[in-house]
């Protein structure tokens, strides 16, 4: 299963052209706060300042005629009443006349009081007509002040009409701009804290879920659409964490499975390639000991044969120098025959003995014959023996065995170094392990050093202190015959390790 990580992908162009929903919903406002205004100050102004001018007309008119009708009731009351006082000194004065002692006086005293009765007639006839006339005047005086105050405070309405316009305009404007200012900013307010700002957050949480960051989020209480959405989204988030942790440890399983089956195939591999390689090193030494146990056959007869003769010539021989020519001949047919023997140990595969036998005492008697040798060389010797270790065969041969062994881990360390046995059970075999510090074994060499006369020792410097090559095809030969198993490693410049595996008796 391959994961994949979202990326966010940036907006399509059309949507980053768009402007961002607040200034939409500010630019909304401010185009219904503009027609607000207009329609306060083209619409709603005009007509409050004709209906204003209309009212305060009606008013005026209303005014003008109740104050004509009082001051033409007021006339008509000043002239009734100079009518009369007129009158009654009218009357008066004909009381006057009336008592007035005429007859005393010399004349007509009927005509004197016509004439005085007729003069005072046309008198008050002329104040009447004064009257009259000064009342009409008064009026005509009255109803022009009025007029005219009328007409001042027509004037002053108009003006106080236009400034109360004014005014209302300018208030008109202002609570627009209140309005304007207060609904912007509780729209600003409302709209960050219940839309921007969850929509943001949303935004920035997504953002981190694309970019593979499934950390769990803390959702507001789901009061609105966007509250619900971020809960929902909460929800997607932790089925998403879910599912992660399910492929990660699925993942996890997959890759320990894939890493123990690889490790399984590469130790059966390695097994595999061992065993092959044993097989063949096994075959090729079967071979070369059925070939070697020939050869040793023929020899054994023909040395044989050598040293019969040599010998008896050398018993009839009188002549010193003849007798020591033979002895020479005899020492090399003796040499000759230990190495077939070795030979046919080496090509047997069977054993002429066999007896239970304790391993521990085999190696601490083997030990004990190279261990003056190794205080010698400054080696110190580390053994770890089990108890108990029981094999059945041949004593002598394994013996032979770890002598050979702990010998060429001596030669491998001639200036010192550290020698180490260890002998253990493991299953039904017993175990032996015996590692040294030495030069080692080069990789080339490693695969020859059971054939018989395989040596790297013969070359050194001091004759006769090169190795047969016999001591491990010999060796081997005795663990084969054991029904063991004996192998060889190195490090080269580091040591070599001998490991030698023997089938544990039966009742051990
Ligand atoms: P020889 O000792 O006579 O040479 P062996 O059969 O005992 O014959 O050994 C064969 C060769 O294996 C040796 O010549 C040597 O090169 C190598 N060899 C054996 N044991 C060791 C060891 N412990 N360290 C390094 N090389 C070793």
């Amino acid at each position: 299963m391959v994961a994949t990580t979202p990326t966010s992908a940036p907006p399509p162009a059309h949507q980053r052209a768009a402007l961002p929903l607040a200034v939409r919903l500010a630019l909304g406002v401010c185009a219904l706060a503009l027609a607000l205004a207009g329609v306060l100050l083209l619409w709603l102004g005009p007509r409050t300042a004709t209906a204003f001018e209309r009212l305060g007309d009606d008013f005026l008119r209303q005014g003008s005629t109740a104050m004509r009708e009082l001051a033409h009731d007021q006339s008509l009351q000043t002239h009734d009443l100079l009518v009369d006082v007129l009158r009654a000194s009218a009357v008066d004065r004909e009381r006057a006349l009336a008592k007035l002692p005429v007859e005393a006086l010399a004349g007509d005293a009927a005509a004197l009081r016509a004439a005085i009765a007729a003069d005072d007639a046309r008198r008050s006839a002329h104040e009447r007509q004064n009257v009259v006339a000064l009342a009409t005047a008064r009026r005509t005086n009255v109803e022009a002040a009025i007029d005219a105050r009328l007409r001042a405070l027509d004037a002053a309405q108009a003006a106080r009409t236009r400034e109360f316009i004014a005014d209302q305009r300018l208030g008109h404007l202002l609570l627009v701009a209140a309005m304007l200012v207060a609904t912007l900013a509780a729209l600003g307010g409302g709209l960050h804290r219940y839309v921007v700002a969850p929509a943001q957050r949303l935004r920035r949480a997504a953002q981190r879920v694309a970019t593979g960051d499934l950390t769990p989020l803390a959702p507001p209480p789901p009061r609105d659409e966007l509250g619900l959405l971020a809960h929902d989204f909460a929800a997607m988030t932790a089925q998403l964490r879910a599912a992660k942790a399910d492929q990660e440890r699925f993942a996890d399983d997959l890759a320990r499975q894939v890493a123990e089956k690889t490790a399984h195939l590469e130790r059966a591999l390695a097994e595999l390639q061992a065993s092959h390689a044993q097989l063949a090193q096994a075959e090729r030494l079967a071979a070369l000991g059925t070939l070697a146990g020939g050869v040793a056959h023929e020899f054994h007869n023909v040395i044989g044969g050598i040293r019969g003769c040599a010998a008896d010539l050398a018993a009839d021989e009188s002549d010193a120098g003849r007798r020591e020519t033979l002895a020479v001949i005899l020492r090399a047919a003796d040499r000759a025959t230990a190495i077939v023997r070795e030979l046919q140990r080496f090509a047997r595969r069977s054993l002429d003995r066999r007896a239970d036998c304790d391993l521990a005492g085999v190696l601490a008697d083997a030990l004990a014959l190279c261990e003056p040798a190794a205080r010698r060389q400054g080696v110190t010797v580390a053994r770890e023996i089990a108890g108990g270790l029981v094999v059945h065969g041949d004593s002598d041969g394994l013996h032979q065995v770890f002598v050979n062994l702990f010998v060429n881990a001596l030669q491998a360390m001639p200036d010192g170094g550290a020698l180490r046995i260890a002998a253990a059970r493991d299953g039904d075999d017993v175990v032996v392990r015996v590692a040294d510090s030495g030069h080692g074994i080069a990789a080339a060499h490693l695969p020859h050093v059971f054939e018989p006369f395989f040596t790297t020792k013969r070359d050194a410097r001091e004759p006769g202190q090169g190795g047969s090559g016999l001591g491990l095809a010999v060796s081997y030969g005795i663990v084969a015959a054991h029904r063991g198993r004996i192998e060889a490693s190195s490090t080269p410049g580091a040591g070599a390790t001998f490991v030698v595996r023997l089938p544990a008796a039966a009742d051990a």
